[in-house]
């Protein structure tokens, strides 16, 4: 369990300060009857896709989804990442995201299917729930909030808190814990026959039930500070008493996996050298969630599996997709391709996006279309502010106009790099000429082919079908 606490812990602040490529995506920018706004929670335009996303993060948080994937289909640059990306925000922090390119699968450490599972794995998120320890003899206090009633606000509660709707809270103190177990209803009871007001401190005797008033709570710090670092508030629905703290840490399936399997146990987790993991770990790991779950003390957070270019995937690894969304804690699969008919690798047969007829017919389909010219010009605007780059009107419109006639991702690129430029002149705000500069040195593909076309006979190789060529 400290292993688990330190993981969650260190991972709350590698996510401090990191800008990625979809940083400024933090949902899909939908209002509450699921219209997708026109530019909100930094997503702009793609307004079909984003609401058939939105329906999907209904289905998913109903629970309707299982066994099914999502497809998002459409030109590169389209946005199918940043689709994904916003579903997973719009779970909450808690939902694990793993994200893989279809060819990262194929490398040769893991066999497909390891590294396949593995990155399922990561996209299932445990809640456990750890019962923070309580040392004998320390003082702990329990505070149970009620609604007050008028007689009680009258008698000494804060001032104003008499009025409807207000609670008040009656605080037990004690160093026993059997006392804490015991007596908390007791303290209910007590409340109940008004024999303490809201907001009094007691003593409760365990053997006989007798309330001692020790002083007021409310408002008062003094009362406080005999409390030991132990000590926590709790907030309790009525006449319910919530006897300890809790504390929650979140992991996902993978790392549980990882920190029993290795002897540098969640250190491999940094490394990235996670090596493959035994079935009968697995196994193991999978019964003791399961026990967990039924003992009430860890839920399960089916999170959202993202494969891009899933046209690179073969037969062997759909089919092994097609098996593992019938398990019963299956995250949801989303898969992202902008290949149209193509051949399903490891086979001859040509099929939609390279993708066996059996597993497209378990798919949600979403296109993204490609964007208009107040699209980019939107976009590239959040990415400035996302980078912290001041640019001027004209340098934007510059950049937007690139964008237009060359790719998106493109002009995004060139947001930093001109920012550098920028900074290397001693400029403060990154002007067309910045803009330009970087244009020039950098190439898009379209200008990259054409210089290719012209200089290929100068590359590599190309002289060897010269040759082969002037054999003939
Ligand atoms: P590919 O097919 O090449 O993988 P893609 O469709 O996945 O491309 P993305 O990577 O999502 O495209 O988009 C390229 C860049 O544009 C990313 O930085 C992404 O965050 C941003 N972007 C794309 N669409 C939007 C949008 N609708 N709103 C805001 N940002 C977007």
């Amino acid at each position: 369990m400290s292993e688990l606490k330190r993981l969650s812990e260190s991972r709350d602040l590698t996510r401090i300060e990191r800008i990625g490529a979809h940083s400024h995506i933090r949902g899909l920018g939908l209002d509450s009857s699921l219209e997708a706004r026109d530019a909100s929670e930094g997503m702009v335009g793609q307004l079909p896709a984003r609401r058939a996303a939105g329906l999907i993060l209904q289905l998913i948080r109903q629970g309707k989804i299982a066994g099914r994937a999502v497809l998002l289909a459409g030109q590169p640059g389209t946005g199918k990442t940043a689709l994904a990306m916003g579903i997973a925000k719009s779970l909450g922090a808690e939902t694990p995201f793993a994200s893989v390119a279809a060819s990262e699968l194929f490398s040769l450490d893991l066999s497909k299917t390891e590294a396949l599972t593995q990155a399922f794995r990561r996209a299932i998120g445990v809640r456990i729930k750890e019962e923070a320890e309580i040392i004998e003899g320390e003082v702990v206090e329990i505070s149970i909030d009620r609604p007050l009633s008028a007689a009680s606000g009258s008698s000494g509660a804060p001032s104003g808190a008499a009025a409807a709707g207000k609670t008040g809270r009656l605080t037990l103190k004690t160093t026993d814990m059997e006392t804490v177990y015991e007596l908390g209803g007791k303290m209910i009871e007590a409340l109940g026959k008004e024999k303490v007001q809201s907001g009094d401190v007691i003593a409760l005797d365990k053997a006989s039930g007798k309330v001692t008033k020790l002083g007021r709570s409310i408002g008062r710090s003094r009362d406080y500070d005999a409390v030991g670092a132990h000590t926590k508030f709790v907030k309790c629905p009525e006449g319910e008493l919530q006897k300890r703290k809790e504390v929650v840490h979140c992991v996902t399936l993978h790392e549980i996996d990882v920190i029993n399997s290795r002897t540098q146990g969640f250190l491999a987790l940094f490394t990235g050298d996670t090596g493959e993991i035994r079935a009968e770990v697995r196994e193991q790991i999978d019964t003791k969630v399961a026990e967990w779950r039924e003992e009430g003390k860890a839920e399960i957070v089916p999170g959202v599996l993202f494969i891009d270019e899933v046209h690179m995937l073969d037969i062997e690894c759909f089919s092994f997709l097609n098996r593992a969304l019938e398990n019963d804690m299956a995250p949801i699969l989303v898969i992202a391709t902008n290949r149209g008919i193509t051949t399903i690798r490891g086979t001859n047969y040509r099929s939609p996006h390279g993708i066996p007829s059996d597993f497209l017919d378990r798919l949600l389909i979403i296109t993204t279309q490609p964007y208009t010219e107040d699209e980019i010009r939107k976009i590239l605007d959040i990415r400035c502010e996302e980078e912290d780059v001041d640019m001027s009107a004209d340098a934007k419109v510059l950049l937007t106009k690139i964008g237009t006639e060359t790719s998106l991702r493109y002009a995004i690129h060139l947001i930093t790099s001109a920012a550098l430029a920028c900074q290397k002149r001693k400029g403060k705000v990154v002007e067309m000429e910045d803009i330009s500069r970087v244009y020039q040195l950098f190439l898009d593909v379209k200008r990259s082919t054409q210089y290719l076309m012209e200089y290929q006979s100068q590359y590599m190789f190309s002289e060897v079908q010269g040759e082969a060529d002037g054999d003939d």
